[in-house]
């Protein structure tokens, strides 16, 4: 019948009429990001062993770990590299880690004008750790707290020279 149409619409319009906006003034407003999405991943040098795993079960490998073992048996990281570039952010990596060292909850709003800056070494992921535990309150995206000033068993690895091409 002739007019139907339009008072189905109108009634979605009154239905929604009194509800608060779905959208956010973005970027003033930002919206509180769930636990579990995968956003960009951050890499906690103090919690990671240098096993590989993570490298192992990434689909793309655009993990990169180098080792070299110390004399106490553990691994020093020489390296350890993400490259963003042809990461989706799957979050298989995040599941494989033993120790809670990759994980998702890094910034959204990661975008680059440089291709090549999607690729991050050991000292750029680092520095997105700690920016990240600087703004929340010395706690890891998984909601556990890290170890704050002196307690940190930093790993830090020799500096060696980068060999991979961009
Ligand atoms: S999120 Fe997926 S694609 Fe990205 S580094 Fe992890 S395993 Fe690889
Ligand atoms: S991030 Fe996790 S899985 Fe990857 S090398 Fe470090 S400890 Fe191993």
């Amino acid at each position: 019948m002739f007019g139907i149409g339009i008072l189905k619409g109108l009634s979605v319009t009154l239905r929604y009429l009194g509800r608060r906006p779905f959208t956010t003034q973005y970027p003033d407003e930002l919206r509180p990001i769930p636990v579990n999405a995968r956003t960009n991943l951050l890499w906690f040098e103090e919690r990671c062993t240098g096993c590989s795993t993570c490298a192992q079960a990434c689909p793309d490998g655009c993990i990169l770990v180098q080792t070299t073992p110390r004399e106490d048996g553990s691994l020093n990281i020489d390296r350890y590299e993400i490259d963003f570039r042809l990461c989706m952010y799957c979050a298989l990596c995040v599941e494989a880690c033993p120790y809670e060292a990759i994980q998702a909850g890094g910034p959204l709003d990661d975008a680059a004008y440089n291709w090549d800056d999607l690729y991050r070494d050991k000292h750029a992921l680092t520095k997105m750790a700690q920016q990240h535990l600087r703004t929340h309150d010395h706690t890891y995206p998984n909601g556990r707290k890290a170890p704050i000033g002196e307690e940190i068993p930093l790993h830090l690895g020799k500096p060696v020279e980068r060999d991979r091409v961009r």
